[in-house]
């Protein structure tokens, strides 16, 4: 499933834990309650159009994007799934959305009007109607807003209100009041509608694994898909063990002792204070192998060591603990024999969450999927 590569870096997706994180999913939620895998950013950086695949075998009932170029690269790839689309699309856009049966997210009156007038006849443009209720970013926020919203768009014959959501700002957090702040005014934007739509949803993979979704249909799941916790704190009450899909690997393509004095990588920042074998592997910064991680250390024949030097371009130094043959397997995320080094560990080295990580390894390194 994956075009031809000629270099000794790549990133394995194991697509047989995303299927097992999601049957875990299916396996906790109620049986009416329908998942939407979301495989926006290419599915996090794993690969969306086998991740998306992946998904619907395993159960999920239909697919969720950032952005209408997302879905339609879905559908180019051969996936027929229900895709929704979660971010703002462009008004004059919606003919494309309805051609390749996708779902658009709405929250603004005057765009529905503007949209309108891109369609025509028997065209229908299903949307989900997103409901701000604390998270400040897209939404209507008041029950006067989502009447104009819906009025809007029942007069209208071109629009099928499909579905209506929220989304929440700390459902992966120890204290739940906020979350329980922004449920109840979700409820009472459901219970204001003039009749209920297919789906209502609002849980992410935090609330998804924590809340029973009483009064929903629907939940969105990313992050724990690929098999991480959507939060440090929450590593704690994660119901079932994730399994995390996403590694990355290189190849030692030069091997070499250097002596006392001897320095390496730009700027000459790191100098040897005794013999010394290095190695040099085939991933730099644009791969997203980021200059802030010189230090970090990666694991060659099952076990660590660490990168010398200013990481490169395309390339980056290790310090071997001894001579090691040129063409060795190094792993920089993920596992060799009993060594392991995961996604949370890089995300606390560069100080931020998990979900940035694969995100970050550019499109210059090929996914393979196993
Ligand atoms: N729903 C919306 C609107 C999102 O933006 C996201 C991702 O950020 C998700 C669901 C999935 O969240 P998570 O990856 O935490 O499961």
């Amino acid at each position: 499933t994956h075009t031809q590569f000629f270099r000794d870096t790549w990133v394995e997706v194991n697509l047989d834990d995303v299927m097992e994180n999601v049957k875990s999913v299916r396996r906790l939620l109620p049986e009416n309650i329908s998942i939407f895998a979301v495989v926006k950013a290419n599915a996090y950086g794993h690969g969306d159009a086998q991740v998306a695949e992946a998904a619907m075998d395993a159960g999920a009932h239909g697919l969720a994007v950032a952005f209408l170029d997302e879905a339609l690269s879905l559908r180019k790839n051969g996936i027929e799934s229900p895709i929704l689309v979660l971010g703002a699309s462009r008004p004059q856009d919606v003919r494309m959305a309805v051609d390749h049966n996708i779902s658009l997210t709405v929250f603004q009156e005057s765009w529905i009007e503007e949209a309108g007038r891109f369609l025509k006849g028997h065209d229908i443009l299903k949307v989900h109607i997103k409901c701000d209720t604390g998270m400040g970013r897209i939404g209507v926020s008041t029950l006067p807003e989502l009447k104009e919203v819906e009025q809007s768009l029942v007069k209208r014959p071109n629009f099928e209100i499909e579905g209506v959501f929220t989304h929440f700002a700390t459902a992966d957090e120890l204290d739940e009041s906020y979350y329980h702040r922004q449920l109840k005014i979700f409820e009472e934007m459901v219970g204001s509608l003039s009749s209920k739509p297919k789906y209502i949803h609002s849980a992410n993979s935090a609330a998804s694994l924590r809340q029973p979704q009483k009064g929903f249909n629907a939940v969105r799941l990313g992050i724990a898909m690929y098999g991480l916790s959507p939060s440090e704190e929450m590593k704690g009450l994660l119901p079932f063990p994730l399994k995390e899909a996403f590694s990355l690997h290189s190849r030692l393509v030069h091997v070499k002792k250097i002596n006392p004095g001897d320095s390496v990588s730009y700027g000459a920042t790191y100098t040897a204070e005794k013999e010394e074998w290095i190695g040099t592997i085939p991933i730099g910064y644009a791969d997203g192998w980021i200059r802030k991680l010189q230090s970090q250390e990666v694991l060659v024949e099952g076990k660590r060591a660490p990168i010398v030097g200013r990481i490169c371009m395309d390339q980056c130094m290790v310090r071997l603990p001894h001579e090691v043959k040129a063409g060795t397997k190094v792993t920089l995320i993920g596992k060799q024999g009993e060594e392991r080094i995961g996604i949370d560990e890089l995300a606390k080295k560069l100080d931020t969450i998990n979900y940035e990580i694969p995100c970050m390894i550019s499109n210059r390194v090929p996914r393979i999927f196993v």
